[in-house]
């Protein structure tokens, strides 16, 4: 019966707590309950971030499961003791079968209501305060079997900021409600006086936010915007700090020095900043040495770690500010990563490629350099040569120039002894004379020609590009050698195209051409029987834009795998031969836009064909 008894008190205890996590966890270790007790509402930035600091003090504890519970006091903008009593009724009944293992309280509102009301709901638990100044007044605040991790930035923090980003700081203005609060900045009046006597203060902590816009957009330059969490105005509205800072912000003419970093990145330019998540965290590891057993007494109050100077660097540029100002250890913000800091591998490759080709460039350039003047080189050579086998096929050609002088000359001394005899009559017909005379000229002038035409054959001239007759070049050269050929019974016959030929180039080049080649097949034919020898040149047109010259012999033609051979310098199957006469064909003709080939005709000799680009193509 008693064991009955027993048994049933513990269902009915479970049943009244209604299947809670108490009565689930009962097979482990008690489960822990840690009470939040904020000042403010949960759902702003800055206190939903201690308590997610809070929350992960636990979690890194994680010894035994610990439940969190959370409560917004909300005074600040539900004032009055109505308001409390009814919070107060409603805290008690809410807890009444929860039993709370630790408060960790937070914010000086916070820590006042416990002072006052602690006794009637949770009479028993200890507190851990956090978020509080460490100041006679709110240690004054604390129970017994408490402690505390204060936080705060002291109102020479935000002087010491201002100057930092305003050197020559003669003025400030103090914007936000906390300002008027002693438990929180205490008492900056007796502290600004203390760090920069003649500072100018412009106290906005009553004013409406309006008036605080207006006034803040025409600040005098050497002065800056101190501001503290503003949650109501002079008219008493309501606001969430962050949002009446965005606000002031956007009408502000001058820097704005702020208190926590949740504001940070809202065009304030930083400051000694609150980390409410490090504040959580601080006030949440002293709750957990509580809960493993630590008595609060024996931990003292002590200063935490969570303030920190931090500045935005877009502000910073705004403003002109050197960083080297800044507070030592100040951390910076936002900085937008240099060019060369966000594009430095595209950039790396990009030079490099760059780079690369530009090497390439420079060593192509080089080559063609080298090229140009290799190319300058072999035409200098090859003009020299040239030169040589003109003054060479000179000599043969002394015969043919002789015997062509010999005519006019014969003429002109005919001619003078004609007028010699007419002027030595009676009665000299001068009409005659006069005639003589022109026909003299005429023929001393063909005789200039003729020489003119072997020194031009002889001079080392640059080239020169005109438009000439091809039929005629080829029979002047035809002509030069007739005498030539005629020494070596040779029978040479030029057979022109009955349509005319004109081509681009250099006369005495070509002419010099096609006589190696003519030269070469009266050697060719040299050796055969007198009637077998035979040169033939012949001129035509070919596909329409295409002049030809071919020049074939009797003799005993080429080799058949030397056809190509034969035109390389110094190739030569003659006893006497230099071997250039083909080559410097060859050059001309390529020089000339032309092409250069030979074959064996079938009768047995070889010709030679020279193909050239007519000047104006039909
Ligand atoms: P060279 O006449 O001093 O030998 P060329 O360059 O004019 O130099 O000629 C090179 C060679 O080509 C000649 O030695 C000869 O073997 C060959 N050749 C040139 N023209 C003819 C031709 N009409 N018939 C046969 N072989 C020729």
């Amino acid at each position: 019966m008693r064991m009955i008894t027993g048994l049933s008190r513990i269902l009915i205890v479970c049943l009244f707590a209604t299947l809670s996590r108490e009565c689930i966890a009962a097979d482990g270790p008690r489960q822990r309950s840690i009470l939040v007790l904020e000042e403010a509402d949960f759902r702003s930035p800055f206190y939903s971030e201690i308590f997610a600091g809070i929350r992960a003090a636990a979690k890194q504890n994680g010894k035994s499961d610990t439940v969190i519970y959370g409560e917004s006091l909300d005074l600040a903008r539900f004032p009055g003791p109505d308001y409390e009593e009814s919070l107060v009724g409603h805290l008690k009944t809410k807890y009444a079968l929860r039993s709370i293992d630790v408060i960790v309280s937070i914010g000086v509102a916070s820590a006042k209501f416990l002072q006052k009301r602690k006794q009637d709901i949770w009479p028993a638990a200890p507190v851990v305060y956090g978020f509080v100044p460490d100041l006679p007044e709110t240690r004054a605040l604390f129970l017994p079997d408490t402690t505390a991790v204060f936080a705060r930035v002291r109102p020479t923090h935000l002087l010491t900021a201002a100057r930092a980003i305003v050197p020559d700081l003669t003025r400030v203005v103090l914007v936000g409600d906390a300002w008027k609060n002693p438990l929180v900045y205490g008492h900056w009046k007796q502290d600004f006086a203390a760090a920069m006597p003649g500072l100018e203060v412009t106290d906005l902590s009553d004013a409406v936010l309006r008036d605080v816009r207006k006034q803040v957009a025409s600040l005098p330059a050497r002065s800056a915007i101190l501001t503290s969490a503003m949650y109501s105005d002079g008219e008493g509205t309501y606001y969430s700090p962050a949002s009446a800072l965005a606000r002031i912000a956007e009408s502000a003419n001058r820097p704005i020095i702020m208190t926590s970093d949740t504001f940070l990145g809202r065009s304030g330019v930083g400051g000694f900043l609150l980390l409410p998540e490090i504040i959580g965290r601080e006030a949440g590891e002293v709750a957990m040495r509580i809960l493993d057993g630590e008595a609060p007494s024996r931990i003292a109050p002590f200063g935490g770690d969570n303030v920190k100077p931090i500045f935005d660097w877009r502000q910073l540029q705004r403003w002109n500010v050197d960083q080297a100002n800044l507070p030592p250890g100040s951390e910076v913000r936002f900085r937008e990563p240099s060019f060369w800091e966000q594009y430095y591998w595209h950039s790396t490759i990009v030079a490099s490629v760059v780079l690369v080709q530009g090497l390439m460039i420079a060593i192509l350039l080089r080559e063609r350099r080298l090229r140009f003047l290799a190319q300058v080189e072999a035409r200098q050579r090859m003009s020299e040569l040239a030169h040589m086998n003109r003054r060479a096929t000179a000599g043969e050609m002394t015969a043919s120039i002789a015997h062509e002088l010999n005519q006019p000359l014969a003429a002109i001394l005919i001619n003078a002894e004609t007028a010699q005899h007419v002027l030595q009559g009676p009665a000299p017909d001068l009409g005659e004379v006069r005639d003589i005379l022109d026909h003299i000229r005429r023929d001393d002038q063909r005789a200039a020609e003729i020489i003119d035409r072997l020194r031009s054959f002889l001079k080392r001239d640059p080239t020169e590009r005109r438009e000439i007759d091809l039929n005629a070049t080829v029979a002047e050269v035809f002509r030069f050698l007739s005498v030539q050929a005629m020494t070596h019974d040779v029978e040479l016959a030029a057979e022109a195209s009955s349509s005319a030929i004109r081509v681009k180039g250099d006369k005495v080049q070509l002419q010099q051409a096609i006589l190696n080649l003519v030269v070469n097949g009266m050697d060719a034919v040299a050796h055969l029987p007198d009637d077998r020898r035979r040169v033939v040149g012949r001129t035509s047109l070919a596909d329409g834009n295409l002049a030809l010259v071919s020049i074939a012999d009797t003799g005993d033609g080429i080799l058949a795998e030397k056809v190509t051979e034969i035109f390389k310098p110094f190739f030569t199957t003659k006893a006497q031969g230099m071997g250039i006469g083909l080559s410097i064909a060859h050059t001309i003709v390529e020089a000339h836009g032309g092409r250069i080939w030979a074959e064996n005709t079938p009768s047995g000799g070889a010709v030679f064909h020279v193909s050239l680009p007519l000047a104006a193509p039909r």
